[in-house]
């Protein structure tokens, strides 16, 4: 997981219509008795007010089409969806609020469900920056302070230890084990080169190794987070980084 920066202007039609919206789905609670016996029919056409395309569209490109909690992307987890941080079942005064909005994958959202996050704080991405609160733990995502219970309450919520995510970092961490690997042998070449010429082809063979795992911690990437983490604590990594400054 890590911080995603939502433009703070919500989209025009939000500016139009929240007020508008938020009254008929207050007004709705009332004339039924409650947000659960509102007809799925009225809720649905309710709905459609947030899942317009300015909207999706805005809120979708602050994760670069990512999930906000798990950074998948909708191939491997189904749609992104517009997401309310304090449900709108518990807070209809915030389900048309753009502050309460992120894009989350179908996964993470039937995971989250009703979660009342008001009463039991999970961490929110587009506040937080997830990078100072989660390490990892092998395949796990784990609290950087043990006793950090919104942390965990995370973890748990949104269910990101799950086999979907063990899955998907496992490969990531074969593709940067293979060229942390790649590139520690570049190393070893560069420095037993007997010819300027062969030093030269080999500082941008590892130029090349090195590209590609910045190219994984960009923010538009999936899991992101995971690769930062792996390489800020790679030695290979930092010495190819420090190896490539010097020859600049
Ligand atoms: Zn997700």
């Amino acid at each position: 997981m890590i911080h995603i920066s939502k433009d703070k202007t919500p989209p025009q039609i939000l500016l139009d219509n929240a007020d508008k919206w938020t009254d008929e789905l207050k007004n709705n609670i009332c004339k039924y008795g409650g947000y659960a016996k509102i007809p799925i029919e009225i809720k649905n056409a309710m709905w459609t007010h947030y899942r317009h395309e300015s909207i999706k569209d805005k809120l979708f490109a602050s994760s670069f089409n990512k999930c906000a909690f798990c950074e998948s992307k909708p191939a491997e987890s189904g749609n992104i969806e517009v997401e309310h941080f304090k449900p709108k079942s518990l807070y209809p005064d915030l389900a048309f609020k753009w502050d309460n909005f992120l894009p989350v994958c179908r996964k993470c959202n039937d995971s989250k469900r009703d979660h009342d996050t008001g009463n039991e704080p999970i961490v929110n991405p587009s506040v937080d920056n997830p990078e100072e609160i989660f390490t990892y733990y092998f395949l796990n995502i784990v609290p950087i302070k043990e006793s950090d219970t919104v942390a965990e309450k995370t973890i748990e919520v949104c269910d990101l230890n799950s086999e979907r995510l063990y899955d998907a970092r496992s490969k990531l961490l074969h593709s940067l084990c293979s060229y942390e690997h790649q590139a520690k042998e570049w190393i070893k070449e560069i420095d037993t080169s007997d010819t300027q010429r062969k030093r030269i082809n080999r500082i941008n063979r590892l130029r090349d190794s090195v590209e590609i795992l910045d190219k994984l911690m960009d923010a538009e990437q999936t899991y992101a987070g995971f690769c930062r983490y792996f390489l800020n604590n790679s030695k290979v990594y930092k010495r190819a980084k420090q190896l490539l400054e010097e020859e600049s």
